[in-house]
């Protein structure tokens, strides 16, 4: 397999590892960036970016990661397609394999492969993706003003995310496929008091309408039992809430990862449990899931990356 060296491996092109490429390609670690399966990251799936500081008017999640990219590249980040399919991170220097034909053998590797939020698996969720179907309320929700949207979960974040849009929308319904919701006491009590919000015990969705936008969601509670009931109800916004999934796969092998695959990094830090190799992003959030927040933890990354080569001991 060819083998190629580099000092500066950076996986991933979401705002974490464009902020790593443009740290490090400024302090002269010449790195390489490898963009993986969804180029631009989950930005490039919402609509309006209007929380990231710097945008007065709101910017495209697209046009931003293109920003990112070209500023990254600017200063000398080379920016390719590819996935990396497995690592070895057992010695020095530490080696990736980019889409199962090359090995990059690295100096300093900087993950920032983030998360994907998981979809119930309907086609009509890729239908209507950008027109009405989201994974990201605090992305998304400002365009459900006065209107009427679904959540699907029953965890935190689908009460976290009912809670949010309640306080835009004018009805919330959360759909949630148990008879109790999983969500923490204190976050079931919330989304139970909110006279904007209604929950949809036992239901689950079986498809979405609508001309070219969302315009409503085809329902069934207690699906294959004798009770069985479907109805449809009329929605503007279907989001998904039930939950993320880390891309942290070929790395678990060699790093720890929490309960749910995040890779753990050392608290305040970007340093994961091998010294030279650090995480950034989502890959690492299961929290806040914000591109503020992925971005300076990549700054971070790019900062510890740098001060760990100026202190190898060869
Ligand atoms: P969870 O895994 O906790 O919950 C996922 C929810 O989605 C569950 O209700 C699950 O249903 C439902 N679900 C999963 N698959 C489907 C499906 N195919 N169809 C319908 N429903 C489905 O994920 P979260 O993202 O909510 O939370 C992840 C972690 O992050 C948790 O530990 C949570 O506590 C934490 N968190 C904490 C927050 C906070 O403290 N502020 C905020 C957000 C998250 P079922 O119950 O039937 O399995």
């Amino acid at each position: 397999m060819e083998i190629e060296k580099v000092t500066c491996l950076i996986i991933g092109s979401g705002p974490a590892g464009f902020t790593a490429a443009i740290y490090t390609a400024r302090a002269n670690l010449s790195p390489v960036l490898y963009e993986g399966i969804q180029p631009g990251g989950q930005l490039t799936i919402t609509t309006e970016v209007e929380n990231f500081p710097g945008y007065p008017n709101g910017v495209s999640g697209t046009a931003m990661m293109e920003d990112l990219k070209q500023q990254s590249i600017q200063f000398g980040t080379d920016v390719r397609r590819g996935i990396a399919t497995a690592c070895d991170l057992s010695q020095r220097p530490y080696k990736v394999t980019i889409d199962g034909v090359k090995e990059i053998a690295t100096d300093t590797l900087i993950i920032c492969t983030g998360a994907t939020a998981k979809f119930l698996g309907l086609p009509d969720e890729k239908k209507y993706e950008g027109k009405g179907v989201s994974a990201c309320a605090t992305c998304d929700g400002f365009f459900y003003r006065k209107k009427v949207v679904a959540v699907v979960g029953g965890g935190d974040s689908a009460c976290e995310e009912a809670l949010y849009l309640a306080g835009l929308a004018s009805k919330v319904y959360l759909i949630v496929r148990k008879e109790y919701l999983r969500a923490s006491q204190i976050m079931q009590d919330r989304v139970a008091q909110h006279p904007k919000i209604e929950i949809l015990f036992n239901t689950n969705t079986l498809g979405l309408f609508g001309e070219e936008f969302v315009e409503g969601a085809h329902l069934v509670k207690f699906q294959g039992e004798a009770n069985e009931e479907r109805w449809d109800i009329a929605i503007d916004g279907f989001f998904l809430a039930i939950g993320h999934q880390p891309n942290s796969d070929i790395f678990r092998h060699a790093l720890p990862t929490d309960g749910n695959g995040y890779i753990k990094t050392q608290w305040g830090t970007a340093k994961t449990r091998l010294p030279g190799v650090f995480a950034a992003g989502d890959v690492t959030d299961s929290n806040y899931r914000q591109a503020i927040v992925a971005a300076a933890t990549g700054c971070i990354a790019a900062i510890e990356a740098e001060r760990y080569l100026n202190n190898i001991e060869e």
